[in-house]
């Protein structure tokens, strides 16, 4: 059954300060507002920006291994495609909510416009805890998932993509049924497949790729030599990892890693590469850690560059002030609240957005699409090359606007953003 509409919900209409934890949702809007701000555009397309284009709500029903049925929730928020079809992850987590997926969906808009994708945004989820399911319920879940979102999904309509609690082995089960129920292969449903069956080689290590180049751009910004250059991750799945281990390579300094349970620390510099990621070996890095500190403790930790790289909402007004890094980068998507925000901007904290620096996920998948359309693959030489010349692109589009005017980094990846697409708005027109 689907449900769809565009109605906005009561968090929608308005976003009440007091209520925590601040919503992905409240976040986006509140960039949204503080962004158009600094920019000319004509409200009514601010105002537009502000709701999904529509939200598809879907029942999706499995038999469990021991006989019984149950029932979950998903959706598919699909925002805004003045530049192409509808893309973003999809997420499979206990708390995944129609507002989330709306903010998340919002986020993909920006970070596809950042990068100057022929994209739109969008995000989509399941409200289930995957760690409670088999590998066949989950196989159950998905395929019942990809059945009850066929007429909205598609490669030139809507695709989806790899994000919390899903991967490539979810990717290649969704893209198996929407291709049987097709009647054809179609490998350009969803990105972040295995390269066997038209993934992308460097897919999986994209976002983290971008956030080490994003770093390494921020750290010659503000002229401090990698080599001299101290880094805390939070987080080792694939963005937190793969960061770590290039930037290690380049010579940082990484002083702390760390999983769910809490955080490796070495004043003299871990080996990232002796220890596991969470895609190699789940929740590896504290067992093994010698020297263990608590999540909340590797934030404040006295680093040059912090990376938030696992949850949302984890800079928060609570601990903004006992942030010491010199220079936050997001990998995550949302991990700073609007209030932390605001803080850390008093504070001259350089904050560089998520929308700029994990998108080499986003981007890495618009070259899985072409290469899909192409029936042609490339090497990862060539992935890795065009990823860096394009995340080299949108950081020196951002920089530009950082530098001619006195705002955030954040405001100025919002303001690349939103000008290309009210560009395109307006071009296009509201019809009829
Ligand atoms: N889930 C990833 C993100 O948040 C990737 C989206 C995609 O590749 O479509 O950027």
């Amino acid at each position: 059954m689907t449900s769809t509409s565009n109605e906005r919900t009561d968090s929608e209409r308005e976003a009440p300060e007091s209520e925590k934890p601040e919503s992905a949702l409240e976040t986006a809007r509140r960039q949204l507002h503080h962004a158009s701000n600094h920019l000319n555009i004509d409200s009514s397309i601010v105002e537009r920006l502000k709701y999904p284009k529509q939200v598809h709500e879907v029942t999706v029903p499995i038999k469990r291994d021991d006989g019984s049925v149950e029932v979950f929730t998903g959706y598919r928020a699909q925002h805004d495609s003045v530049k192409g079809p509808y893309k973003g992850g999809l997420r499979y987590h206990p708390e995944v909510t129609r507002d989330e997926c709306v903010g998340l969906g919002m986020w993909m808009t920006w970070k596809c416009a950042v990068m100057g994708l022929p994209f739109g945004g969008a995000k989509g989820g399941i409200a289930v805890n995957p760690k409670d399911l088999s590998t066949a319920e989950k196989e159950r879940l998905t395929r019942r998932f990809a059945q009850e979102m066929r007429d909205v999904i598609g490669p030139t309509q809507d695709i989806p993509a790899p994000d919390m609690g899903t991967d490539p082995q979810t990717m290649a089960w969704l893209m198996d049924a929407y291709s049987m129920q097709e009647g054809e292969t179609t490998p350009g449903v969803v990105t972040g497949k295995p390269p066997v069956i038209g993934g992308s080689e460097g897919r999986e290590e994209a976002p983290g790729r971008s956030v080490a180049i994003i770093t390494r751009a921020a750290c010659e910004h503000y002229e401090r030599p990698l080599s001299e250059t101290t880094v805390a991750l939070q987080g080792y799945g694939s963005v937190g990892a793969n960061a770590a281990r290039l930037l290690d390579d380049w010579g940082a300094t990484v002083v702390a890693i760390s999983d769910v349970n809490g955080a490796m620390y070495d004043a003299a510099g871990i080996d990232t590469r002796t220890v596991p990621s969470h895609d190699e070996e789940p929740e590896a890095v504290t067992q093994y850690a010698t020297d263990v500190i608590s999540n909340d403790e590797l934030l404040e930790l006295d680093v040059d560059v912090l990376i938030p790289a696992a949850l949302g909402n984890v800079i928060t007004e609570t601990n903004a002030n006992s942030i010491q890094a010199d220079i936050i980068i997001e990998g995550a998507n949302g991990p700073i609240t609007s209030a932390a925000d605001t803080i850390l901007s008093e504070r001259e904290i350089p904050v560089i957005p998520d929308i700029l620096a994990n998108a080499g996920g986003v981007t890495v998948s618009y070259f899985e699409w072409l290469q899909d359309i192409n029936r042609r693959s490339w090497s990862l030489q060539r992935v890795n090359d065009e990823l860096e010349t394009e995340m080299v692109a949108a950081w020196e589009a951002v920089r530009s606007e950082f530098e001619n005017q006195d705002i955030s980094w954040r405001d100025a990846a919002y303001i690349v953003a939103l000008s290309r697409i009210a560009k395109a708005h307006s071009a296009r027109g509201l019809w009829p």
